[in-house]
């Protein structure tokens, strides 16, 4: 195929990524925006599979089965609340494919016509000792991600004196081991950057814990991008530098607008950690406090006494799939002219977007659905907070305890409401393991049991 051709496929792949991401941004145009990055992507490989340098299609074919293979199962086994560690292993998985391109361009550079040992070109050594730097930051930082996630490693942040300083002088370190890399081209000097490299990764994700976890996929993301863009420039492969160069800087973004919902620096996520030495977890004994508990019934008639309710849901109600549930309870309340919002926070659930998805999956318009910032003044003029499976996203300790890990976080006003039903199915923490005095609060009744359950026994009591 000529490379005229080759330059306007790719092109085209390019602007349907572009206007996939576009349609990824709103929930109405998802479907539309995934289908034209499968077209992109369908685009990219075939064109990718016609270059003369294709030497073997058995060994690609057979790559292509295996990886299918275990991607199909591990797609229609994965639970929907498994998805962000899912995510954290893709991209452990990017980062290291970034580190292997580079080793493989730096053994065997007469294949990428990058020189040849020992006289490979200066420019290609710096983007691939960029690229193996940033793919092994990201390996080793979204493997301890995902075992945070997963809950194999504790989710507490883990934090020391002089991290910070510790972190700056290992990537001061690591820039002057890429220096020498370039001036000597000794492989001794290419592995040692993986490994300082692969060390930073863990120095980076380990003191970020709790409720700041959505802040760090969302970097670790930018990071495979960028990781990915640097595999382009190593492989002289234009339409991955620029699909790797749209991830990292969507990753980017996203990570910014997360800080700032959370109310955190950037600049601290990308050096890690938040100033966690604040961190204290659990907080005070509250077996001796009184918990005001109610059943479905008790439930269904506040609701319908009520002329505005703001539903706050969170990952509980993903655990027990309780969207379809919800909107059923939503709908017989709105048959009575109740006013029903639903209140998102930037970080419920275990993933960006998680509730706008399950919300969306069970047929909530979304003009009912509204960000944090849009409905956080109305909760005083509301009269039920109906909190489902939420937790963290509520607790006031965000605003009142300096030592708390969540401290700074907005939270969505519940308490100011006449009265907050919480449905969860204890006393027990959230993510971030810190205890909610809500519970124990005057205004607040208690729903204990499994989300859906709840919600289904609410719809019998309603009707
Ligand atoms: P939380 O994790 O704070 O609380 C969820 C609550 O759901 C738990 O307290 C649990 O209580 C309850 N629950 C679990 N299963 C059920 C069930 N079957 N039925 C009813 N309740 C149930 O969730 P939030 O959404 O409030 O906050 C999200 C947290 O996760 C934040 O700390 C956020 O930072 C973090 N996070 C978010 C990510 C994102 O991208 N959105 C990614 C990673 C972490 P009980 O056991 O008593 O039922």
């Amino acid at each position: 195929m000529s490379p005229n051709i080759v330059s306007v496929l790719y092109l085209i792949s390019a602007l349907l990524f572009i206007f996939a991401l576009r349609g990824l941004s709103h929930p109405e145009s998802s479907r539309t925006g995934n289908i034209l990055g499968i077209i992109g992507m369908i685009i990219a490989i075939v064109t990718t599979l016609m270059f003369k340098s294709v030497l073997s299609y058995a060994e690609i074919g057979a790559a292509v089965l295996i990886g299918g293979f275990i991607g199909t199962i591990i797609a229609l086994k994965i639970e929907m609340t498994a998805l962000p560690q899912l995510v954290a292993a893709f991209h452990s998985l990017v980062g290291l494919a970034a580190v292997f391109v580079a080793a493989a361009a730096f053994y065997d550079p007469m294949s990428f016509n990058i020189g040849n040992v020992g006289s490979i070109f200066k420019s290609s050594l710096v983007e691939m000792s960029i690229g193996t730097f940033i793919g092994a930051v990201t390996f080793s930082g979204s493997v301890l991600a995902f075992g945070k996630l997963q809950g194999t490693i504790s989710g507490n942040p883990i934090v020391f004196k002089f991290q910070h300083l510790i972190n700056a002088l290992i990537f001061l370190f690591i820039v002057a081991l890429i220096v020498i890399f370039v001036l000597t081209q000794s492989s001794s000097i290419f592995w040692t950057i993986v490994v300082i490299s692969i060390l930073l990764g863990f120095l980076v994700v380990i003191p970020i814990g709790g409720a700041d976890m959505p802040v760090v996929i969302s970097m670790l993301n930018s990071y495979s991008g960028w990781a990915a863009c640097g595999i382009g420039f190593t492989l002289s492969n234009n339409l991955l530098i620029i699909t790797g160069a749209l991830v990292g800087s969507s990753g980017a973004i996203l990570s910014y607008i997360m800080s700032k919902g959370m109310n955190r620096s950037i600049i601290s996520v990308v050096m890690g950690g938040f100033g966690g030495e604040q961190a204290s977890v659990g907080g005070s004994d509250n077996s001796d406090k009184i918990v005001k508990q109610g059943n479905a019934e008790d439930a269904a008639y506040i609701l319908k006494n009520a002329d505005s309710v703001i539903i706050v849901p969170g990952y509980g109600m993903a655990v027990a799939q309780a969207q379809h549930a919800l909107r059923e309870m939503c709908d017989l309340l709105k048959k009575e002219n109740i006013n029903v919002r639903y209140a998102i926070h930037p970080v419920a659930g275990r993933m960006p977007g998680h509730m706008n998805v399950l919300l969306a999956e069970a047929n909530v318009p979304y003009e009912e659905v509204l960000e944090l910032e849009e409905i956080n003044y109305d909760f005083p003029m509301t009269e039920v907070s109906f909190v489902i499976g939420a937790n963290d996203v509520t607790n006031p300790a965000a605003k009142t305890d300096k030592t708390s890990p969540i401290f700074g976080m907005p939270i969505l006003d519940v308490e100011k409401s006449d009265s907050v039903l919480f449905v969860k199915r204890s006393l027990a923490t959230g993510y971030s393991g810190v205890d909610n005095e809500l519970f124990y609060r005057d205004n607040t009744t208690m729903l204990f049991g499994d989300a859906k359950k709840m919600c289904e026994n609410i719809v019998k009591a309603l009707g």
